[in-house]
């Protein structure tokens, strides 16, 4: 997945623009301006119940063409004191073509700059004038040691795009049941990917898909008896991963034999060091280390609220689910994100200063942030029919909910220092 999506040399990232009508997806951002609006109005409210810390960073993961943080900024202007504390924009993103777009979006003209010796790129943003900052990964993000600046932390469609390991716990006992297994009767198999030339016989063989749907080999591309490809299959003997991985945590260890998860220590690394960005216990300064918390991280993106994913590996082109092995480098790929993962992730180090809320559906997340009387402001303000009618349709895809719609398929889950009340849109009030 790694170097599917970001490899230098090749990466469905690295060379193009995969968004919109033309592209291979389209995302919520994209969708309308209202979703980065009710995004900056959540960020606002936090700061407020924070009692409006003097310094604020804005940190986006995985920004894309940079629309939300382009919202996020714009929506804010008119909360003069907000906007005025807002001292920095930093956005870690692997992609030089996006991030040549997020650029030309949020700063215009403004010459960007590369410092080589930090990994950075810098820039203004047109606006205001803030320094906006690029860093390739969490690694190069600034760590917040003295407490300075209160750090609202953004991932919309982030944590789909990490490379994930999946395993399956096998007998290694005949005679164990499916039952609850001892560590003698049975371990974890990975799966690996595997160079194939499938032969016309296994074109009956099938290849699952997300949701347990199956595509027939036989309906797929003429070529697959032709050309080289690539399959998953699991692993006959242990390997260094299928022994280290599933014992990161005792969720894996109940599960009785058969069972297949899917672990993405990316995603475990990167929660960590976003919340280390929030809690006072990683302040080295003495004072900011005494002092409260502040900032907060909001994750939106698709998977279970409280299960272990499995077999969600899929390939994403001209708007359409692909085999995840048929285009490596030129189809998206993503999986579901383990929220559960991630919240564990967050309270494993830093329990005592936060608090995780939700996955909570992106339908009754919007509603309670008021995109009903948004998108009723922006349908008053269209002069024409056609752009009422647009407004409803975003409006409409955002929150829908029947049929894997996104109002119901995606997810908002916030990680908030424990020294507040319950943020907006998770039960608390504005
Ligand atoms: N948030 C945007 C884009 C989502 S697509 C939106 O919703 O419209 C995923 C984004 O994450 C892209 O900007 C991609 O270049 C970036 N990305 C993917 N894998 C990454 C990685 N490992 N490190 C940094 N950025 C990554």
């Amino acid at each position: 997945m790694r170097e599917c999506l970001i490899n230098p040399a090749g990466g469905y990232y690295i060379n193009k623009d995969p968004f919109g009508k033309s592209g291979d997806f389209t995302t919520s951002p994209e969708i309308s301006q209202m979703f980065g609006e009710l995004v900056g109005i959540w960020i606002l409210a936090e700061w407020m119940q924070q009692n409006k810390p003097a310094s604020v960073r804005l940190i986006e993961f995985g920004p894309g063409r940079g629309t939300l943080m382009s919202d996020v900024l714009r929506s804010s202007k008119p909360f003069r004191q907000f906007n005025s504390a807002i001292k920095e924009v930093y956005f870690v993103e692997a992609s030089p073509t996006l991030r040549a777009s997020q650029h030309k979006l949020i700063c215009g003209t403004n010459e960007l700059v590369e410092d080589s010796t930090k990994g950075v790129f810098q820039s203004k943003a047109l606006a205001n004038g803030i320094p906006v900052f690029w860093v390739e990964d969490v690694k190069s993000l600034p760590e917040n040691a003295d407490g300075e600046f209160a750090n609202y932390i953004i991932a919309h469609e982030f944590f789909d795009a990490l490379p994930i390991y999946q395993f399956e716990k096998v007998a290694t006992d005949p005679s164990a049941t499916s039952k609850l297994p001892s560590e003698r009767d049975a371990s974890w198999r990975e799966f690996l990917v595997d160079y194939c030339v499938p032969k016309p016989s296994e074109l009956q063989s099938s290849i699952l898909l997300p949701n347990q749907s199956i595509i027939k080999a036989s309906e797929k591309s003429e070529s697959l008896d032709t050309k080289p490809s690539f399959q998953l299959g699991l692993a006959p003997n242990w390997t260094i991963a299928s022994r280290i991985i599933p014992k990161t945590h005792e969720r894996y260890d109940k599960l009785p034999i058969g069972s297949k998860v899917e672990i993405c220590p990316d995603a475990w690394e990167i929660t960590e060091k976003m919340t280390s960005r929030i809690v006072p216990s990683s302040f080295s300064s003495p004072d900011a280390a005494s002092g409260k918390g502040k900032g907060g991280i909001l994750i939106v993106d698709y998977g279970p609220a409280d299960t272990i994913p499995i077999n969600s590996l899929r390939g994403i082109k001209d708007h359409k689910l692909v085999s995840p092995f048929e285009h490596p480098g030129e189809c998206d790929l993503s999986t579901d994100v383990d929220f559960q993962a991630l919240k564990i992730a967050a309270l494993q180090h830093y329990g005592n200063d936060i608090e995780v809320y939700g996955p909570v559906e992106q339908g009754d997340w919007l509603h309670t942030m008021g995109i009903g009387a948004r998108a009723t402001m922006l349908a008053n303000a269209q002069s024409t029919e056609e752009g009422k009618k647009r407004v409803e349709q975003a409006y409409n895809r955002l929150v829908e909910r029947g049929g894997g719609a996104m109002g119901k398929l995606y997810k908002v889950m916030c990680i908030v220092p424990n020294n507040q009340p319950k943020p907006v849109g998770f039960g608390g009030d504005l």
